[in-house]
């Protein structure tokens, strides 16, 4: 007879490590944690090459949920978390203006502002009460103008989702994009930033270990033997209770609680289920993210030297977001050297060759001068990191897909959680909240 828990949780991400730690909690905790990889953390992983730490594309930790920031701050993290102010800027006509885009013009050449004002002033006069967007796009326009969206958010946007942004919904989007006022705009045209906007303006971030020292903070709290490395779920029974491993053993569950890609759990439960939910899976849409890790001897970054990140919306360089890891910890890069991060959206609609990203992103930091060519000597360690999937597609029929999904995994006594079990745009905070919410359901 296989082995049997009351809840078995699929992925070790920070979903899957949350939901264990608040069963943990629990007196009668019966669980097995089953991650496919050699270590846990998911997309919550730190690289250490040569002395130099790069996240798997870089994440930074804030939250405006009071019990996840407390869980972070002062039970998982405690004294190896350093709180910060965001410096981040956006690179337009061959210049840096603090983000957000939108509120910060000053410096732009003076024929970009007057358009982003005028654009900002029509769309203002010509929105119509009770008239919904019809798509992202859309809703750039109507709350941007088409000065900002040409300058900035189109571009920006198509090169970070690697979509047509017609083709995207906006419903994820409450919150993550600023919409200024227009005073708040013209004050932005006229002097030199004032004011941050955004959830993000104040940051934290670990002091040692990257961003996966979030992820290794979960294991004080749940037993070694609790947790299956190297244990990939190749299929489900769902009738049965049962999840299959690559090994070929079989381990039942009372409770299934999944953080994996949701298309690949529809197709882990084989083929007895609906055309309807099989069809809702295939729909999902999703993009990859590849993230160039460039580690530098000498500090010097020229421009972006002080800088967190920066958002490139031009055509002048194949990626749309530069980080700078000393910035948020200096124990990122060895002594005296630097480093940076760039990412590189892909998908069906944005092909990319993989084998040609470093030397593009190389010749790119020189022509948008960042490096100079002489510099190329100073490169120490160069290394492509792959998220697939990375950013869920929030096309037309998101909604109706997930929805017929969710129902039917309900009915399977499968809880589908975190950023791809959900497959909703969550954080690390709302991940974390959803592990947790997966154990309250259970209860
Ligand atoms: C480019 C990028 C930048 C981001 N930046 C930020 C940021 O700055 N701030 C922020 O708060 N959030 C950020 N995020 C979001 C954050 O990474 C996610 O919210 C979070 O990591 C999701 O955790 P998860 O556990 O839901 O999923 P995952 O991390 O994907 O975990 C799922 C786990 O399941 C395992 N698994 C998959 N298939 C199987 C199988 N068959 N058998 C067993 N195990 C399996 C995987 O190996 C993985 O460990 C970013 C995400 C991306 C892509």
């Amino acid at each position: 007879m296989p082995p049997y828990y009351q809840t078995v949780i699929l992925g070790a991400g920070l979903c899957g490590l949350s939901a264990a730690y608040h069963l943990e909690a629990r007196e009668d905790a019966d669980y097995a944690l089953l991650e496919r990889n050699s270590e846990i953390g998911g997309l919550v992983r730190t690289k250490i090459s040569e002395g130099f730490s790069f996240d798997h594309a870089i994440h930074i930790l804030y939250s405006r949920d009071p019990y996840a920031l407390e869980l972070i701050c002062n039970k998982l993290l405690k004294d190896n978390i350093h709180k910060q102010m965001r410096q981040s800027y956006c690179y337009t006509n061959g210049i840096f203006t603090e983000y957000p885009y939108q509120t910060n013009n000053f410096g732009l050449p003076p024929a970009v502002i007057f358009e982003n004002l005028i654009g900002l002033i029509e769309a203002k006069i010509t929105q119509k009460e009770g008239m919904s967007p019809q798509n992202f796009e859309d809703w750039i326009f109507r709350n941007f103008g088409r000065g900002i969206a040409k300058h900035f958010m189109v571009p920006y946007n198509r090169r970070q989702w690697a979509w047509d942004l017609k083709d995207m919904n906006y419903d994820w989007i409450a919150g993550r994009v600023p919409v200024p006022e227009m005073g708040e705009v013209l004050r932005g045209a006229l002097q030199p930033p004032t004011n941050k906007y955004g959830p993000n303006q104040e940051f934290y971030y670990p002091v040692r270990g990257g961003i996966e020292a979030l992820s290794q903070s979960f294991l004080r709290f749940i037993p070694q033997d609790r947790l299956q490395l190297n244990a990939t779920v190749v299929g489900i029974d769902g009738a049965r209770h049962e999840v299959i491993m690559a090994d070929g053993r079989r381990i039942r569950y009372g409770r299934l609680i999944s953080t994996i890609p949701l298309p690949v759990l529809v197709h882990l439960l084989g083929g007895g289920i609906p055309s309807t939910v099989r069809q809702s899976a295939e729909g999902l849409k999703f993009n990859i993210v590849h993230t160039v890790n460039i580690g530098l001897e000498g500090p010097d970054l020229g421009p972006v030297e002080t800088m967190h990140w920066v958002y490139f919306a031009d055509k002048d360089t194949i990626f749309h977001r530069l980080s700078i890891p000393k910035n948020f910890s200096p124990h990122t890069v060895p002594d005296g050297c630097s480093s940076l991060q760039l990412e590189i959206s892909e998908s069906v609609h944005r092909p990319c060759n993989r084998n040609t990203l470093i030397e593009q992103c190389l010749s790119d930091l020189v022509r948008v001068g960042i490096l100079e060519d002489c510099e190329r000597k100073r490169v120490q360690t160069t290394e492509v990191v792959t998220l697939e999937p990375a950013y869920i597609i929030y096309d037309q029929k998101h909604r109706q897909n997930i929805g017929n999904i969710i129902q039917y995994l309900t009915q399977l006594d499968i809880s589908s959680k975190g950023r791809f079990g959900e497959w909703e745009y969550l954080n690390m905070d709302q991940a974390i909240l959803s592990g947790k919410r997966a154990v309250e359901e259970i209860a």
